[in-house]
């Protein structure tokens, strides 16, 4: 039987869930009409500018996006209002994004959306909705300025997620570097959203040691959480969230930071309860005047035996393949080596090298120095899995920069045949700066090839073989 209509007079907004919510940027990041936005509390969506296309949703890692509640028209609620929240709001009917109402934002841009908002702040479902407004009415976008409140740039450029192209070679011509919203078709099956907020898994920290050279700038450790009786099944490539202790400068509960996992799924060492992360310590900047990091300076200053709260586990797309002659082309900048980390320790354990596997799988490594690598001692024993392991430093003495986009084209014809191999899995996990010259990089290395890059790139999204994750 047919589920009955929704009432015609409702409409869904789009909302995200402040309770579950990790403010990981991937929506604001990835939706093509700049209808995320945050403060240094809250990520929201502009109730006038969302279309509901869904974008967002697979790669949330937390699924905290997706929610839609059911309001009348002009009844939505405000940036404003939203980024006020710690849980959204009680007893507010839920529908689906398949659910057939209407985006908010389509009765938005009708008189009496435009006339609610005149009148003030919009109010909860379930009061009249407003009458006709007079033209002249002046919608709540014009009023309220962008946030970039964390000062980390301007708001997103729209991106061409679906779109025809515009000469650039992404996806849809996007000048982003795309991952799929869809995991490997070979990979198992990840356990996500297990620990919330509100009840997290209590680990506790058994190693924290440093992961680069002692006269490297800056601090990385490798830092082992045992979750003991506590089931915290992992995949390689997912994260978790760390719940530091203390409160935000509104006196709120600090949100959770996420680290991906740098340990294979039996576990860190052989530990099945052993979960590692790879975490950099974010010092104050002087310069600049911005404080130090809230959770990567506790986690990593936190002794063997303190206890860590964590939420998760995260991400059911950045996974790798369980099939035998799956490829993996792996480029990483600092702590994004971490779930290639994990990777490679799964290839170790489970797909051991075969005969003339020298170069089955090619890892491209960017940091300043070879001291500032993280496990830079592990590289030989990431060899011997048939990985091939390239290095691409930017500050070494007298010698010139060299990127992680330089080491793939100096590395073109190798990389090109990795590319066109349908078995090959592309993972790119960084800094965010890395991820325009990796794509520039494989777009001009694929027509050099003669491969159509927009189109394997493309096929690579749909066949889940390509995952991107920069922050
Ligand atoms: C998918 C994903 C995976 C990640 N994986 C890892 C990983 O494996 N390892 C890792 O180390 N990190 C990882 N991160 C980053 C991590 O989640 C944290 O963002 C990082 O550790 C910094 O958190 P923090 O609490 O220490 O810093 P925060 O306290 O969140 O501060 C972040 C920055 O904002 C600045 N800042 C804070 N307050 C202000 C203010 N009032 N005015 C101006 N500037 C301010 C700080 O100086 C700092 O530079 C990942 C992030 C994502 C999204
Ligand atoms: S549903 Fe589409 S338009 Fe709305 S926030 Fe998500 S990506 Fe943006
Ligand atoms: S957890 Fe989901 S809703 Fe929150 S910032 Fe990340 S992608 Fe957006």
């Amino acid at each position: 039987m047919n589920a009955p209509s929704p009432p015609a007079s409702q409409v869904k907004q789009h909302l995200i869930d402040p309770a579950v919510c990790i403010r990981c940027n991937t929506c604001e990041a990835t939706c093509p009409v700049g209808a995320v936005t945050h403060d240094d509390r809250n990520y929201v969506v502009k109730p006038d500018v969302c279309n509901g296309c869904g974008a967002c949703v697979p790669p949330c890692p937390t699924g905290s996006i997706d929610h839609w509640l059911q309001v009348l028209p002009g009844k939505t609620w405000s940036i404003e209002e939203q980024l006020t929240w710690d849980e959204l709001p009680d007893g507010v009917p839920e529908a689906r994004l398949d659910d057939p109402l209407p985006m908010a934002a389509a009765a938005a841009s009708t008189p009496t959306a435009a006339a609610a908002d005149a009148e003030g702040a919009p109010a909860p479902v379930g009061e009249a909705a407003p009458a006709a407004a007079p033209a002249s009415a002046v919608h709540w976008s014009q009023r309220v300025p962008e946030f970039d409140l964390l000062g980390d740039g301007p708001a997103p450029m729209p991106i061409d997620v679906f779109g025809d192209g515009d000469g650039l070679g992404g996806i849809g011509g996007s000048d982003r570097l795309l991952g799929a919203a869809v995991a490997p078709r070979s990979a198992a099956a990840p356990v996500t959203n297990t620990f919330t907020r509100l009840a997290p898994a209590i680990a506790r920290v058994v190693e924290n040691r440093r992961v680069v050279a002692p006269h490297a700038d800056g601090d990385v450790r490798h830092i082992v959480l045992d979750f003991g009786d506590t089931p915290f099944p992992v995949l390689e490539g997912q994260s978790i969230g760390v719940l530091a202790p203390g409160v935000d400068r509104h006196g709120r509960a600090h949100h959770a930071r996420q680290y991906s996992v740098a340990s294979p799924r039996d576990g860190d060492g052989g530990h099945a309860t052993r979960v590692a992360l790879t975490v950099k310590r974010t010092e104050a900047d002087p310069v600049a005047g911005t404080p130090a990091g809230v959770c990567s300076n506790w986690l990593c200053d936190l002794a063997p035996g303190a206890d860590v709260p964590v939420m998760g586990p995260f991400g059911h797309t950045f996974l790798m393949p369980d099939a035998p002659d799956a490829r993996l082309l792996m480029v990483a900048t600092g702590t994004g080596i971490a779930p290639m980390r994990g990777m490679l320790a799964r290839l170790a354990a489970r797909m051991p090298r075969r005969d003339g596997d020298a170069d089955r799988h090619l890892l491209v490594y960017g940091g300043r120095t070879d001291a500032a690598l993280p496990y830079a001692d592990q590289v030989d024993a990431w060899r011997a899995t048939g990985t091939a392991v390239v290095t691409a430093l930017s500050r070494v003495p007298d010698a010139p920069k060299r990127h992680v986009q330089d080491a793939l084209r100096d590395d073109a014809e190798r990389v090109a045949e990795f590319i066109a191999d349908p078995a090959t899995h592309l993972y790119v996990c960084g800094l965010k700066g890395m991820e325009r010259g990796v794509l520039d990089a494989l777009r001009a290395i694929a027509g050099v090839a003669g491969l159509d890059w927009p189109a394997l790139h493309a096929r690579m999204r749909d066949e889940g073989r390509v995952h991107v994750e920069t922050y």
